[in-house]
C-alpha cells in the first residue's frame, strides 16, 4: 500500500466521525509525507492546522493508523509543508467557477472540467426502494432538461445517501447525449462565496454571465444558502432567469424546502414549483446490492457472508458502507490477503460494540443548535421568540426520550428552567410528532446526526 492509499483509508475513517465542515477544514491538503520506522510524518498546510490536529485529532489519527497498519505505528508527527493550493482559490473566472470549488474532500478532487466526479454516473447508481422516485425524476430530467415538468427538481435526504451522486449523474447523462450543453455544478456555499467576491471586486456582470448562462444548473446542498448580503435575492433572480429561459435547475438539500431555516418564502415557493423527491435510508436488500456494486467497482472479491455482515451492522448511509469497504481494502492490501469474516468483524468492531453512541446533554443541545442554525446563548437564554421556543422544546423532548434525563435536570441544562416547562415541552413535542410531518422529519434528522457524526 502506498502512503497515499494509507492516508486515504485513514481519512475515509475520520470522515465518518466528523462533520463535513470540520473534516474539510482540518484535513484538506494533508498527506503522509513519509514513514520512518514507528513514526508517521503527516504534512499539513499551515501551523494553525498543525496545532489543531495535534491538540484535537491526534488520538483519533493515531488510533486509526494503528487500526489499519497495526500497533507498530507509535508516533505521528505533523509537519508544515506547503502543498500547491490548487483547488482553494475562489475567483470569478469561468475556469474556477466550473471547477469543484474549495470545499471538496480530497477523495472527490478527481473531477472533470465541469467539477463532476467521473464515478457519479447513473450506471454506478444502485436503485432501491429508498431512492427510486428521486432516481426516476433525475432520469426524466436528464432526458429532457428544461422541458420536463420537473423543473426545478429538488432532491432531499440525509447525509451520505447519494444526493450528490444523483445530481452529478444528471450532468454526466446530459453531457453524453449533447456535449455542447453548458453545465454548471456548484454548491450553495460556492455560490455564496462567488457572489460576495463579485460584489467586492465589482465583477457582478461576470458573475451573472457565469451563473445565468448554463443549460443545466446543478446546485448542491441548498440548505447552506446564506441569508445575508443579498445572496438569496441574487439566487432568486438567477433562478427566475434560468427558469424563464427553460433551462433546467436541479437542487439538493438535507431537508425539504419548507424546513430550511432562514430561506426566504419566495425561494421556498420557487423550489416547490417542480418536483420534490426524497432519498431515505437503504433497506437491507439495497445495502447488499450497493456493497456488491462497490466491490465490483473496486475489484474486491468478498464472501457473501462478509457482505451480509457489513449490510447488517451498517445501516445508516452509503458513505459509511463505502468507508467500511475502504477499510477492508486497506487491510487486505497491507496484509496481502483477503480478510476472513472474523477479521472483518474486528475491523468493524466499533459498529457492533454499541448499538447507540453515548451522547451527552451538551452534544444534544449543540446538535439542535447547529441544525436550526441558532446560537447557544440564544437557545439557553430567556427570549420567548418562536424561532427559539420550538427548538428549545425539541431539546427537552430529546433529552427525555433519548437520554432519559429527569425533568428537573432537563430544566437545569436549559439555562435553569422550571421542571414543569420541561414536562410541558415533552408533552407538546410528543403530540406534534404525531400530527406534524415536518417536525417529525426534523427530529429524525437531528437524531441521525447526533448518533452518527
Ligand atoms: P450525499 O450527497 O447525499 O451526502 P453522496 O452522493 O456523496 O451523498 O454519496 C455518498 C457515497 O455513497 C458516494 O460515494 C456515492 O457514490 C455512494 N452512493 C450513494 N448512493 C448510492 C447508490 N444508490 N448507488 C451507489 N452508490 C451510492
Ligand atoms: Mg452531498
Amino acid at each position: 500500500m502506498t502512503n497515499q492509499q494509507l492516508w486515504q483509508a485513514v481519512l475515509g475513517e475520520l470522515e465518518l466521525s466528523l462533520t463535513k465542515a470540520n473534516f474539510t477544514t482540518w484535513f484538506k491538503n494533508t498527506a503522509i509525507s513519509f514513514i520512518e520506522g514507528e513514526k508517521v510524518i503527516v504534512s499539513v498546510p499551515n501551523t494553525f492546522t498543525k496545532a489543531w490536529l495535534e491538540n484535537k485529532y491526534h488520538q483519533s489519527i493515531l488510533k486509526t493508523l494503528q487500526k489499519i497498519v497495526g500497533a507498530q505505528v507509535k508516533e505521528v508527527i505533523y509537519k508544515v509543508e506547503t502543498i500547491k493550493p490548487s483547488l482553494q482559490k475562489i475567483e470569478i473566472n469561468p475556469e474556477s467557477t466550473l471547477s469543484p470549488g474549495a470545499k471538496i474532500s480530497p477523495k472527490e478532487e478527481l473531477t472533470n472540467k465541469f467539477g463532476l466526479n467521473p464515478k457519479y454516473t447513473f450506471a454506478n447508481f444502485v436503485v432501491g426502494k429508498n431512492n427510486e422516485l428521486a432516481h426516476a425524476a433525475a432520469q426524466a430530467v436528464a432526458k429532457n432538461p428544461g422541458k420536463s415538468t420537473y423543473n426545478p427538481l429538488f432532491i432531499y435526504g440525509g447525509v451520505g445517501l447519494g444526493k450528490t451522486h444523483l445530481l452529478q449523474a444528471i450532468g454526466h447523462a446530459v453531457l453524453s447525449t449533447d456535449p455542447s450543453k453548458k453545465i454548471l455544478y456548484t454548491t450553495s456555499e460556492k455560490f455564496t462565496n462567488d457572489y460576495v467576491q463579485a460584489i467586492r471586486s465589482r465583477t457582478m456582470e461576470k458573475f451573472k454571465q457565469i451563473y445565468r448562462s448554463p443549460d443545466l444548473l446543478l446546485i448542491d446542498d441548498v440548505q447552506f444558502m446564506a441569508a445575508k448580503d443579498g445572496t438569496q435575492q441574487e439566487f432568486f433572480h438567477t433562478f427566475n432567469d434560468l427558469h424563464q429561459a427553460d433551462k433546467q435547475i436541479v437542487m439538493t438539500s438535507d431537508r425539504p424546502p419548507k424546513a430550511i431555516p432562514a430561506l426566504e418564502h419566495r425561494l421556498i415557493s420557487r423550489f416547490e414549483w417542480g418536483m420534490i423527491a426524497d432519498i431515505s435510508q437503504p433497506d437491507y436488500e439495497t445495502r447488499i446490492a450497493i456493497l456488491k456494486a462497490k466491490c465490483n467497482e473496486k475489484g474486491l472479491v468478498l464472501d457473501q457472508k462478509i457482505i451480509e455482515f457489513i449490510a447488517t451492522v451498517i445501516q445508516n448511509n452509503i458513505r459509511e458502507l463505502e468507508g467500511a469497504l475502504n477499510k477492508i481494502i486497506a487491510h487486505a492490501q497491507f496484509h496481502h490477503s483477503l480478510p476472513t469474516l472474523e477479521t472483518v468483524k474486528n475491523i468493524l468492531s466499533h459498529h457492533t460494540s454499541s448499538a447507540k453512541k453515548i451522547v451527552t446533554p451538551k452534544q444534544l443541545i449543540n446538535s439542535v443548535a447547529e441544525f436550526y442554525d441558532l446560537k447557544l446563548e440564544e437557545l439557553l437564554g430567556q427570549s420567548r421568540e418562536k424561532r427559539l421556543a420550538v427548538p428549545r422544546q425539541i431539546i427537552m423532548y430529546l433529552m427525555r426520550e433519548e437520554l432519559e434525563s429527569s425533568f428537573p435536570a432537563i430544566g437545569q441544562e436549559l439555562g435553569g428552567r422550571d421542571h414543569t416547562t420541561a414536562m410541558h415541552a415533552y408533552e407538546k413535542i410528543s403530540k406534534e410528532i404525531e400530527n406534524n410531518e415536518r417536525i417529525k422529519q426534523e427530529i429524525e434528522q437531528i437524531k441521525q446526526r447526533l448518533y452518527h457524526f
